[in-house]
């Protein structure tokens, strides 16, 4: 059956339905073939409408926020891309609540300049508000997990709306109940307990070097999102000189003895102890142990100043970034017998 170009939303309303959109100026990473159609939800009713047409035109669905952390297919995506265009942010008694098609790094400015801490060390996290709970975004010894209060979702199968507390989104590093089960909830809105007493956190070394022994005690809020976004500027590539999607593969984290081993080879790799083994600096293992920094596959190659992160030039394909994923998995299997995975969410 033929699609419609729009879909009747009652009340004069109706929502285009745009078809054959390319997806590459969708992502960070600049990459991806043509989705079926996309549409644009800036309510709950648009969402509510586009499931239905998906469901009666029997299409996948894919659902798009900033498209910072996504790796689309050359081919494309044969199904409906819905694009989440829902914003606002409000205060609630002593929540922040953020819906979730607001870009992330605005509620970071917003908090900051409200004097509410939290989420600072998280400034210039590229992507919306909805994608933060579902990897449990995390930089510099925050993670969104430390001040979520609530999720509220969209269940697609019931159309219900039900809300998560942060000990039903069992999160775990990069990792939550929504990112184990895909495609069964949207995510809506976003409540943070944010705090209004000074609480700075700069136990990683990159913000220990950014502040000097006479700032200690006087830091501020915005000193921090600065200092945040000075350390990320310097590591992190230009998105408007190469696509990205930030750190292409998770930290690996291994058993003690593992770690033991690796580092009686290795006594400079970086190591931390978390609640379910030892969490290993992959980008040192790719430069130092590996020596794999700036490999290049067609357009795709890893970042010499930050060697966890594939960056692609404008022309790259995906089949370049997922034979230079592959090349460097099989690398460091053979050579320190880790298995690593993607962080980046692959849309094959
Ligand atoms: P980095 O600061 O060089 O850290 C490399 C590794 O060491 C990471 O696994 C990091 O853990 C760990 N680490 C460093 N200092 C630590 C400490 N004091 N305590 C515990 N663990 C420590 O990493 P980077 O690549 O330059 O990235 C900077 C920050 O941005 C990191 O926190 C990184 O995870 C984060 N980041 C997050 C995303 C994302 O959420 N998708 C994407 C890109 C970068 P953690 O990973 O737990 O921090």
């Amino acid at each position: 059956m033929e699609l419609a170009l729009r879909i009747p939303l009652g009340a004069q309303r109706e929502m285009d339905i745009e078809k054959n959109v390319f997806l590459a100026p969708f992502t960070t990473f600049g990459i991806g073939g043509p989705a079926v159609c996309m549409v644009r939800a800036k309510t709950l009713d648009d969402m509510r409408a586009a499931f239905a047409l998906a469901k009666e035109q029997k299409l996948k669905v894919l659902m798009l926020g900033g498209g910072s952390n996504m790796l689309v297919a050359d081919e494309g995506f044969d199904g409906m891309v819905v694009k989440i265009e829902l914003q606002g942010i409000t205060r609630e008694g002593d929540l922040l609540v953020a819906v979730a098609g607001e870009p992330w790094d605005g509620l970071v400015q917003r908090a900051v300049q409200e004097g509410l801490w939290g989420i600072e060390n998280l400034s210039g996290i590229p992507g919306t508000v909805g994608a933060a709970p579902i990897q449990n975004i995390g930089a510099y010894g925050t993670e969104v997990k430390d001040t979520l209060a609530w999720v509220e979702v969209l269940e697609v199968a019931s159309g219900a709306v039900q809300r998560f507390s942060n000990a039903e989104c069992r999160f775990g590093y990069r990792d939550s109940y929504f990112k184990r089960n895909p495609n069964q909830y949207v995510v809506l809105r976003v409540a943070f307990a944010l705090s209004e007493e000074a609480k700075p956190n700069i136990t990683y070394k990159d913000l220990q070097t950014a502040f000097s022994s006479k700032d200690i005690g006087r830091i501020n809020l915005p000193m921090i999102r600065e200092a945040v976004l000075g350390i990320r500027a310097k590591k992190f590539p230009d998105l408007s000189l190469e696509g990205t999607a930030g750190s292409y593969f998770l930290n690996p984290i291994i058993a003690p003895e593992e770690a033991a081993r690796l580092v009686a080879r290795y006594p400079e790799l970086p190591q931390f102890s978390t609640a379910n083994g030892v969490k290993v600096s992959l980008a040192w293992l790719l430069d130092h142990a590996l020596g794999l920094k700036g490999i290049a596959v067609g357009g795709a190659r890893l970042f010499e100043r930050q060697p966890i992160i594939v960056v692609a030039v404008r022309g790259a394909r995906a089949a370049d970034v997922r034979a230079l994923a592959q090349k460097i998995k099989d690398e460091v299997k053979e050579k320190v017998s880790i298995n690593i995975e993607e962080e980046v969410q692959q849309i094959f």
